[in-house]
């Protein structure tokens, strides 16, 4: 099933194409002078990860949908279960944990762009 590819790819960096080669240079997220660091080519099937030039500057808008999403599961948590919590305490938690994640959400948005356009197909071998 395509969600299960593109998870599989997005959460252990590999390929969208055949998930053999690494996407990027560093398995960790957190290593932040390297945290835009991609290989050019797949190590096993050669595709080319940047399809043109610029082409991840798309994924600013996944990075904005991935956001969203944690801002409204923060909203769901403060109305339900963190009420009575104050406000400037929940905000700096949720700003706190944003900060946290966005090495996390830069590179999930990456891979999922990636994976909008290079559907899984592990036979090709040649770069389209
Ligand atoms: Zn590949």
């Amino acid at each position: 099933m395509r969600v299960f590819q593109i998870l599989y790819s997005m959460w252990f960096n590999k390929c969208p194409r055949c998930h053999k080669g690494n996407v990027f240079v560093y398995k960790n997220p957190y290593r932040l002078k390297a945290l835009f660091k991609l290989h050019e080519h797949c190590s096993s099937c050669n595709l080319q990860y940047e399809r043109e030039p610029s082409f991840f500057y798309g994924a600013m808008y996944v990075s904005y949908a991935l956001t969203s999403g944690w801002f409204i599961v923060w909203y769901v948590l403060y109305i339900t279960v963190l009420n009575t919590m104050d406000t400037l305490w929940f905000a700096l938690a949720m700003a706190s944990s944003l900060i946290a994640l966005s090495p996390l959400t830069l590179r999930w948005s990456r891979m999922l762009w990636l994976n909008f356009f290079v559907p899984y197909n592990p036979l090709k071998n040649q770069n389209t």
